[in-house]
């Protein structure tokens, strides 16, 4: 038979450890706050650990509500690290619950029925776990490996507190007036400490995802306008096949040396930004927007006819052109010029699509500028003659 004190000082010692490394890691990442949320949370755990052991020795009715709340607190608070890390905002809905839970359970516990306040604690973690294992299910969209072992510890971890209170409730334990111990018990200080071990672990690799993440989009995006770049284009649409309903609109800011020359290169970079912001307003589902550098922009299409791209291409250069810059040398307005590349029935690379878009930009440029060139492929015959003036 396992000693049950040396467990629960083992739980604690494990506890504390986990608790450190995390806080260790924090202070070198503070930005992943979700971290130290976690580290907080296993340290209420080790306190509730204590509590419970000193508990186990000296039954006072006052370390029982002590015991309870805590078990409950440290639950919520790693929950609440669970929605801080998967962008859940609305933490009201697992805290008030639990508060409402932690309250009912310190009533009926001062009342003397500490084995409902026990019932009602354990069937308080035992939700909290398992909505941690299905968010982690649901909503993760990294690694679905690490997310698949958080809801697995979880539930595992779930199932041991939902045990503890089912025996609890079997044997119509309603006043204890000690700590309980029975198998279950003992079942769960393994399990418990097990999983929360592998969690912290976890919590760790999964910390490391999300910087890795962060870089890449970081990597991906333009700092000015905050659209992707042109590593993004290669990264998305390298590989893709573009069919007949995709196509590309390259666009190049009309006389931009000049704009910079005359209203200073501060005010080139607010017409990027304004000519970014009119891409994002007309780009929609579907459509996916690129800088691909200094002046030159591309807006990837997909599910959409050659007419309904050019269309949208052209309304898009119409509305930049009614945008006015304000500068200490007076308002500023520009104009674009862009050239549209599209998919064929039998796929064409992304490469193929871009220069067909480049060499409609350049013939846009030359007829005058300020339009959009659809200059249709031998193989699109759908198009139609119409799409082959802006
Ligand atoms: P065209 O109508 O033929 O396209 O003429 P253009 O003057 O726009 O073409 P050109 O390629 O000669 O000029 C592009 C200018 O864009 C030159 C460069 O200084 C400017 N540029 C590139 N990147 C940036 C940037 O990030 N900010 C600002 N303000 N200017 C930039
Ligand atoms: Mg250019
Ligand atoms: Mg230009």
């Amino acid at each position: 038979m396992l000693d049950f004190s040396s467990l629960l000082l083992a739980a604690a010692l494990s506890g504390t450890c986990l608790s450190i490394t995390m806080l260790a890691i924090w202070f070198t990442a503070p930005r992943a706050r979700f971290v130290l949320t976690v580290a907080c949370g296993i340290l209420v755990l080790v306190a509730h650990v204590v509590a419970f052991w000193r508990y186990t020795k000296d039954p006072d009715p006052w370390l029982c509500q002590a015991v309870l709340a805590l078990l409950t607190l440290g639950f919520l608070v790693i929950c609440l690290s669970a929605m801080q890390y998967l962008g859940f905002s609305d933490y009201r809905r697992a805290v008030v619950p639990t508060l409402a839970a932690m309250a009912a359970c310190a009533i009926v516990t001062y009342l003397g029925f500490d084995g409902i306040g026990f019932q009602i604690t354990y069937a308080s973690v035992t939700v909290l776990l398992a909505a941690i294992g299905t968010m982690f299910w649901t909503k993760g969209d990294h690694d679905r490996r690490i997310l698949l072992v958080v809801s697995f510890l979880s539930g595992a971890c779930g199932a041991s507190f939902a045990l503890c209170c089912v025996v609890l409730v079997a044997k119509g334990q309603w006043v204890l007036g000690g700590a309980p111990d029975n198998w279950a018990e003992r079942l769960n200080s393994v399990v418990a400490v097990a999983c929360m071990t592998g969690l912290g672990a976890l919590t760790l690799s999964l910390h490391h995802l999300q910087a890795q993440i962060e870089l890449k989009a970081e990597t991906m995006t333009d700092p000015l306008t905050g659209l992707m770049n042109r590593r993004a284009l290669s990264e998305l649409y390298g590989d893709r096949s573009f069919g007949p309903f995709m196509a590309i609109a390259m666009f190049d800011l009309d006389h931009f040396k000049m704009t910079n020359d005359v209203f200073g290169h501060p005010a080139g970079d607010q017409v990027l930004c304004r000519f970014a912001a009119v891409i994002k307003k007309y780009g929609k589902t579907g459509v996916d927007a690129f800088r691909l550098g200094g002046e030159e922009f591309a807006l990837v299409m997909t599910r959409i006819t050659p007419e309904k791209a050019h269309d949208l291409a052209s309304r898009l250069g119409v509305a930049f052109g009614t945008e006015v810059v304000p500068t200490p040398r007076g308002p500023l307005r520009s104009s674009v010029s862009g050239g549209m590349g599209f998919g064929s029935a039998t796929g064409r690379p992304l490469d193929e699509v871009l220069a067909q878009a480049d060499a409609a930009l350049y013939a846009a440029k030359r007829a005058g500028r300020n339009r959009v060139i659809a200059e249709v492929s031998a193989d699109q015959p759908d198009a139609g003659p119409a799409l082959k003036t802006a």
